[in-house]
């Protein structure tokens, strides 16, 4: 059952050297000890007796230094699976979702994923892990204050194939279509068609939605909660699976 756009699964080492510095490079805020990626290493331990099998995912996530993408004052909860204010009312994914949604992205997929689409830049952080295991990732977000922030998060890493874009998600981005895989940061009432179109055949997208009838809601009555959906495109039709209860940032339309 391989039918999604795959790539070899060996990561060039220019790309894991530049994401993993050596720590005596680092200027490690307080309390982070003196090796972030010892306590990188706890927090993947952490995600793997959770249920992280997918080996890519945990290197990708023991490599990308999630205490950059947060205001210094925050740096040291910045490997705990919480979820932190980055401005703008906005927050960065908890390590457990980030982990969870791009596991699911790759289920079925030998080695790197083709051209990935993120809806929702936030502060670049799952850019930044999502470069780890595709060959291309677009991100759009609506706020420019935090797509500036973003790029400057992920200037001095050099990713050469991430590429920000300023704007509306709800239409995609129709110039780097179509996707291997499309993900979702922030859920709306509905999964807009415009993503779907812009997701290859044999690829898939996870996003949260509003109001799905899945495990969710069922368990407490309401529509109103998020649940993450997956939606595989084949030749035949889409088909959608509705899992857990999630809480995302509202989708928004429009930019500001
Ligand atoms: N992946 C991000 C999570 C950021 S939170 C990170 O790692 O930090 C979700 C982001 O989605 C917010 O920054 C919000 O502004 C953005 N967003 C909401 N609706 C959007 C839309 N229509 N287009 C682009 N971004 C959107």
């Amino acid at each position: 059952m391989k039918e999604r756009p795959s790539f070899p699964a060996r990561m060039p080492a220019s790309v894991s050297a530049k994401i993993a510095k050596p720590s005596a490079a680092l200027n490690l805020p307080q309390g982070l000890g003196m090796d972030s990626s010892a306590v990188r290493r706890r927090m993947v331990e952490k995600l793997m007796a959770q249920g992280l099998s997918d080996l890519l995912v945990q290197q990708a996530m023991g490599a990308v230094e999630r205490h950059r993408f947060v205001d210094s004052g925050l740096a040291n909860q910045a490997y705990e699976d919480t979820s932190l204010p980055i401005g703008l009312g906005q927050t960065i994914s908890k390590p457990s979702v980030v982990a969870r949604m791009i596991e699911l992205l790759r289920k079925g997929v030998d080695g790197r994923l083709g051209r990935v689409l993120e809806i929702g830049t936030g502060c670049g952080y799952q850019a930044a892990v999502l470069s780890q295991l595709a060959t291309e990732v677009y991100s759009i977000e609506r706020l420019r204050g935090l797509h500036d922030k973003a790029r400057e998060n992920l200037r001095p890493l050099r990713l050469t194939t991430v590429h920000l874009l300023f704007g509306d998600g709800m239409l995609g981005f129709p110039a780097g279509a179509p996707y291997a895989a499309i993900i979702a940061a922030a859920g709306g009432e509905a999964i807009p068609q415009t993503w779907i179109d812009q997701l290859a055949i044999g690829g898939r997208l996870i996003a949260p939605v509003v109001g799905k009838t899945g495990p969710a809601n069922l368990k407490t009555g309401t529509t109103k909660g998020q649940s993450l959906v997956v939606l595989d495109k084949t030749a035949q039709g889409v088909r959608q699976t509705v899992l857990e209860a999630v809480h995302f940032v509202p989708l928004k339309s429009g930019v500001a």
